[in-house]
C-alpha cells in the first residue's frame, strides 16, 4: 500500500466509511477504487473544544504504479506521502564462541526484551531479577504496602517481574523515533494486549493488563530455554583486566544463597531506581556521568474539570475517552527554564514509587479503562545536577562525600523523599496540599480526598521540596490557572515529592559495541543506563543491545 494519507478529520459520530470516502476524495478517485487500506494511526484533536478524530491510513490504489505516483502531484506533503516497504531489522548471529550463555540483570522492559530477542535467536539467556514474579509480587504490593503499610524492599511497584514497567500507566508513545518501537507495540499486542495500540496515537495498556502481559512473555522466554531468577540480586561485580568476569548473587529463592557466577557478556538492565546498585557500579570503577533530570510535585483533579477544560460541551459524549492534557507554564522555572506536565493520567491514581523503606515518592497510573474519577500529572522542571544547591538538612551527608556529581544528584533525589516521609510521621502517607494552599503558602484542612492507595496527609510542601521547585511550581501554577480556570483552585490536589521521572546519570558506553567504556562484557540497557526514558524506549534499547550480541557471538549449542 503505497500512499500514506495523513489528517483526515472526521466528527465524532462518523464510522470508518468516512475515512475511506475522504481518503479517497484526497486522492480523487472513486471509493471503490480503494483495493486495501489499513489505519495506521487515530488522535483525537481536541483543539477550539471541537473534538474530533484525526486519521492516518494507508491506501493501495487499484491501477499501475506509475499512475497513482502522478496522484501525488496535486498533494502537499501534509495530505499524502508515498511510502516504500521497509524491511524489518533482523540480526544475522556472529561466529566468536560464547564461554557463557548471555545474563541479563533486571526484567523490567529493557531486560525483557532483551531477553525475549536473544531467547528467540537461540541464546538462552539467565536473566537476573531482584524481585519476585508478578504473581507474589501483587499480594507483596497490593495486600502489604497497600492495606497494611508493610513495604517490602525486593519486591514493590518498582522491582519484580516487568520492573517498573508492570504497574506503571502503560502509556506507549515516545519521542523516540526507531522502527523497533514498532515491534514493541506489536509485541505487547501479540501478549495480549488490545489491537488498538496499534493504531491510537497515544496507545495505552492499563496497570490492571500489563501483569499478566508481562507473564506471558516470561513464559514465552522460558519455553525458548532461557531462565528467569527471581530473587536474586546482583551484589557485585568483578572486573579483571578491563573485563567484566563475575556476578556476585544474593539470591533469597530457592533458598538463601550468596555465590559468585563466572559470566560472559552481561546485559545491564537495573532501571534507574536501584541506587545501591549504581552506587556499586560507581565504587567498581564503572564510569558514570551526570545528566540531567526532572524534579517537581504530582497534582490532581477530579476528571470532570479535565474534561471540561479539554472538550467543552462535547464532554461525556460516549466515543470520547476521559481528556488528556499537556501542558508547559513557560519560563515558570526561571533560569531553569519551563514547568511541564509529565505522565499524566487520565481517570487514574497516584502510586508510591519508592524503592526503599523510608522513603516516599509520586508517580501516576491508571487502568485500562481509565476510570477512577481522578486525573493526575507530574508538574516538574529539568535540572542540571551540577547546579543543584546544598542537601536538605537533616538527611545524611555521606552518600554525596567524594562521590561524583551524578551520585550527588542521587543523593539529593534520596534526601528530599526521606524528608517527606519524616513529615508524615513515618507513614506511607502521601504529602498533600491544596492548590489554592500551596499558591498561598499555608497548610491544608479539612477531609483530604486523593487516588493515593495508602490515602494523604496534609503537609506545607515547602518543608519537602526544594526551594527553587517550590518558587518555580508556584509560578506554574498561576500560569495554568490563567488557562484553565480552577487548575490552581481548592479542587486541584499538589502531592510531592515527583523526583523519578528520569535518571540523573548515564552509564557511559561505547556507541557501536553499546559496551561500558569501563568494563568489556558489560553492556548498559534502558532507562538505568540513562539511554532511555519510558517502556517503549527502554525495551527498544533492550532489543538493540541483544542484537549488538546477538551479532558478535554465536548461539551456543
Ligand atoms: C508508577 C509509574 C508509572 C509509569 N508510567 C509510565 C508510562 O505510562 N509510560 C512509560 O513509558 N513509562 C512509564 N513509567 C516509566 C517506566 O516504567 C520505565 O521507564 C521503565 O520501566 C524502565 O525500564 P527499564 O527496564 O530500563 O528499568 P526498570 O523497569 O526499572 O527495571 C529494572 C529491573 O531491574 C531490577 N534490578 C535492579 N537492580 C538489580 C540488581 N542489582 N540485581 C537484579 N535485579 C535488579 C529491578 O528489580 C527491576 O525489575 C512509569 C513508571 C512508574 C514507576
Amino acid at each position: 500500500m503505497p500512499f500514506l494519507v495523513h489528517n483526515i478529520l472526521i466528527g465524532l459520530e462518523e464510522s470508518e466509511e468516512a475515512v475511506l470516502a475522504a481518503a479517497a476524495k484526497r486522492l480523487r478517485v472513486p471509493r471503490d477504487a480503494i483495493r486495501s487500506y489499513a489505519i495506521v494511526q487515530r488522535s483525537l484533536d481536541a483543539r477550539r473544544n471541537r473534538p474530533r478524530f484525526c486519521y492516518q491510513i494507508e491506501i493501495g490504489l487499484d491501477e499501475p504504479i506509475p499512475l497513482q505516483r502522478k496522484r501525488l502531484k496535486h498533494l502537499g506533503r501534509n495530505e499524502a506521502v508515498w511510502i516504500e516497504s521497509k524491511d524489518p531489522v533482523v540480526p544475522q548471529a556472529g561466529r566468536n564462541p560464547l564461554s557463557e550463555r548471555p545474563v541479563i540483570i533486571g526484567f523490567g522492559p529493557a531486560g525483557m526484551f532483551a531477553a525475549l530477542r536473544l531467547a528467540e535467536f537461540g541464546y538462552k539467556p539467565l536473566v537476573l531479577e531482584r524481585g519476585r514474579d508478578v504473581r507474589r509480587r501483587h499480594r507483596d504490593v497490593l495486600q502489604k504496602f497497600y492495606r497494611e503499610g508493610i513495604f517490602d524492599e525486593s519486591s514493590n511497584l518498582l522491582f519484580g517481574e516487568g520492573g517498573a514497567g508492570t504497574y506503571s500507566d502503560g502509556k506507549l508513545y515516545t519521542r523516540v523515533r526507531d522502527p523497533l518501537c514498532r515491534v514493541v507495540l506489536e509485541t505487547f499486542y501479540q501478549f495480549g494486549a488490545d489491537p488498538d495500540i496499534l493504531i491510537n496515537s497515544r496507545p495505552h495498556i492499563g496497570s490492571d493488563r500489563l501483569p499478566t502481559i508481562c507473564m506471558k512473555i516470561r513464559r514465552h522466554i522460558e519455553g525458548l530455554g532461557g531462565e528467569i531468577r527471581f530473587g536474586c540480586r546482583v551484589e557485585d561485580i568483578k572486573i579483571e583486566d578491563g573485563t567484566l568476569t563475575a556476578l556476585c548473587l544474593a539470591c533469597s529463592e530457592p533458598a538463601a544463597t550468596h555465590e559468585w557466577l563466572a559470566v560472559g557478556p552481561v546485559i545491564l538492565a537495573v532501571g534507574h531506581s536501584a541506587r545501591d546498585t549504581i552506587r556499586m557500579l560507581h565504587g567498581r570503577g564503572v564510569p558514570i556521568v551526570p545528566k540531567p533530570f526532572q524534579i517537581g510535585v504530582r497534582i490532581e483533579h477530579p476528571q470532570t474539570m479535565v474534561d471540561g477544560w479539554q472538550y467543552g460541551s462535547a464532554a461525556g459524549h460516549r466515543r470520547l475517552g476521559p481528556a488528556e492534557y499537556h501542558l508547559i507554564a513557560k519560563g515558570a522555572g526561571g533560569e531553569r527554564g519551563n514547568v511541564f506536565s509529565f505522565c499524566m493520567c487520565p481517570g487514574g491514581m497516584i502510586l508510591p514509587s519508592n524503592e526503599s523503606a523510608g522513603l516516599i515518592a509520586t508517580n501516576g497510573a491508571s487502568n485500562a479503562r481509565r476510570s477512577a474519577p481522578f486525573a493526575n500529572s507530574g508538574l516538574v522542571i529539568t535540572v542540571d545536577p551540577a547546579a543543584l544547591g546544598p542537601l536538605p538538612a537533616g538527611g545524611s551527608q555521606d552518600s554525596s562525600k567524594g562521590a561524583s556529581v551524578a551520585l550527588r544528584a542521587m543523593a539529593f533525589q534520596e534526601q528530599w523523599e526521606r524528608l517527606a516521609f519524616e513529615a508524615t510521621g513515618q507513614t506511607y502517607r502521601v504529602p498533600a496540599q491544596r492548590a489554592s494552599d500551596f499558591l498561598a503558602d499555608r497548610k491544608s484542612d479539612g477531609v483530604l480526598e486523593t487516588s493515593y492507595p495508602l490515602g494523604g496527609q496534609w503537609v506545607d510542601l515547602r518543608e519537602i521540596v526544594p526551594r527553587f521547585v517550590h518558587t518555580a511550581v508556584k509560578r506554574a501554577l498561576s500560569i495554568l490557572d490563567a488557562q484553565l480556570p480552577g487548575f490552581a483552585g481548592s479542587e486541584g490536589l499538589v502531592t510531592a515529592p515527583e523526583t523519578r521521572a528520569s535518571a540523573p546519570f548515564r552509564i557511559v558506553r561505547d556507541p557501536a559495541t553499546r559496551e561500558s567504556v569501563g568494563a568489556s562484557n558489560l553492556y548498559p540497557a534502558g532507562e538505568g543506563a540513562g539511554y532511555a526514558g519510558g517502556i517503549v524506549s527502554a525495551a527498544a534499547d533492550g532489543i538493540k543491545t541483544a542484537d549488538v550480541i546477538i551479532a558478535r557471538y554465536a548461539p551456543l549449542r
